[in-house]
């Protein structure tokens, strides 16, 4: 019997809706932050990744599927989206049609692993890149839409998102030297491979999983104390940023990512109950690497979603309506301001319906059936409070009241983060 190839997985038909709702998902936010999607094939010149990832990298030194075609090339698949859809950019002149460029693509990536829990030879990834903006504001509100798919998937509770900042090519170099000085007097803790990437990229040392590395490190220079004025201040904005969009976010200054290319903002969002393999998403700015890749010298940011690791702490999806039911008392006056509450909904642009005249129960089944997630209940009480109660309809989460005019606000974020239960 042939079997598959180890660390490559068939997608069943049972566990395919998930995949879908996934994908819908991400299709759904991403176009609200105003992303466009982008194919890129699986396989590319090996050169590509040699120049866009770094030959001193893992994915490229031990991982990459690489082999030579029956015309004498030598081709890859795919370790990793951004070289390629970098190389789309280019080679089609996009940002020549417009100097802001945001795309999105999903699909599989292929990497020579050691197969366990959470990590496989073929993956699939959620990937977006943002050509064209330099500023700090970019980098938030991308770290924003990466925060926005991975709360509505899997709840905020879940996850914990991590940043730094990695200089520029102004200030890293003093930082690099710094690191090089405290990595040599350490040398003998460090593994084989450390102790050849002190010399070629010392940073990668800081991101070790070897025990003695990580012990080694742990009096290591912080890259923050070395950032030049300009790092300093982007890095500034970007977390001000973050927390005026509400993002959940913890400063690591020991964050550095596999790949050479970033600079500046980095970032990565764990998620508990994945052991060891926790990280469901990494990313950051990367200055430099579109005119690495001849391209024009553009800045970008982007970032990359495992889907497996977010699968499989998924529960079931629900088909849910994006919207809410409004449960009124069956009394003229409530009624009425029912109807003034729905219709603030369907301006907002939230899906909003109600069942007039029916017993509260009735009311209750009919939301429950239709697949709103979100109940608004409206009674003589609610009104002479200038309030309403609004109840998930799926947990345990109680009921609450919630003022009448913050109302708005709320729901638009409930729904946002409806997937939390799920
Ligand atoms: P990277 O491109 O290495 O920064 O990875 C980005 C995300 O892709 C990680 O946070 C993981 O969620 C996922 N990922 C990377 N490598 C694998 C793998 N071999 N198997 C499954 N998921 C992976």
């Amino acid at each position: 019997m042939i079997n598959a190839i180890r660390g490559m997985n068939d997608i069943l038909p049972d566990e395919a809706a998930k995949w879908r709702f996934v994908e819908d998902t991400t299709r759904r936010i991403f176009s609200l932050y105003g992303f466009s999607e982008l194919r890129p094939p699986l396989m590319e010149r090996t050169e590509l990744f040699l120049r866009g990832i770094g030959d001193d990298t893992d994915v490229v030194e031990k991982q990459m599927y690489t082999f030579t075609d029956k015309s004498g090339d030598s081709v890859s698949l795919r370790p990793e989206a951004t070289a390629c859809v970098l190389r789309a950019v280019i080679e089609h002149g996009l940002l020549n049609k417009d100097p802001i460029v945001k795309l999105y693509s999903i699909g599989p990536m292929f990497r020579y692993e050691r197969p366990q829990k959470g990590r496989y030879r073929q993956f699939h990834q959620i990937n977006a890149e943002r050509l064209g903006e330099d500023g700090p504001l970019a980098d938030a509100e991308t770290l924003a839409m990466a925060y926005d798919l991975a709360s509505s998937l899997l709840g905020r509770e879940a996850l914990l998102m991590e940043v730094n900042s990695l200089g520029c090519k102004a200030c890293r170099p003093a930082f690099k030297e710094a690191l090089q000085q405290f990595l040599a007097s350490r040398q003998d803790s460090l593994c084989e491979d450390c102790r050849r990437r002190m010399h070629t990229n010392p940073l990668r040392v800081l991101d070790c999983k070897v025990p003695t590395c990580k012990e080694a490190v742990e009096g290591a220079p912080f890259i923050e104390d070395h950032l030049c004025d300009d790092c300093r201040a982007h890095y500034g904005t970007v977390l001000a940023g973050l927390s005026t969009l509400g993002v959940r976010y913890e400063k690591n200054p020991r964050l550095v990512r596999g790949l050479d290319y970033y600079t500046r903002t980095t970032f990565e969002i764990t998620a508990a109950g994945l052991g060891s393999q926790n990280a469901i998403v990494g990313g950051g700015r990367y200055d430099d690497l579109l005119s690495t890749l001849d391209g024009p010298p553009v800045g970008g940011i982007g970032f990359a979603f495992g889907m497996e690791r977010m699968i499989m702490l998924m529960g079931e999806p629900r088909e849910l309506i994006e919207g809410c039911f409004v449960v009124a008392q069956a009394e003229p006056r409530v009624e009425q301001e029912a109807l003034g509450v729905i219709s603030e909904l369907r301006s907002a642009g939230i899906r909003a319906e109600a069942a007039f005249g029916k017993s509260f129960k009735a009311q209750m089944r009919r939301a429950d059936k239709a697949g709103y997630p979100i109940c608004v209940i409206m009674g003589e009480n609610e009104i002479n409070s200038s309030t309403l109660s609004v109840k998930v309809m799926s947990g345990h989460v109680p009921q609450r009241t919630i003022g009448r005019k913050a109302v708005l606000d709320e729901i638009k974020s409930m729904l946002v983060h409806k997937g939390e239960n799920a």
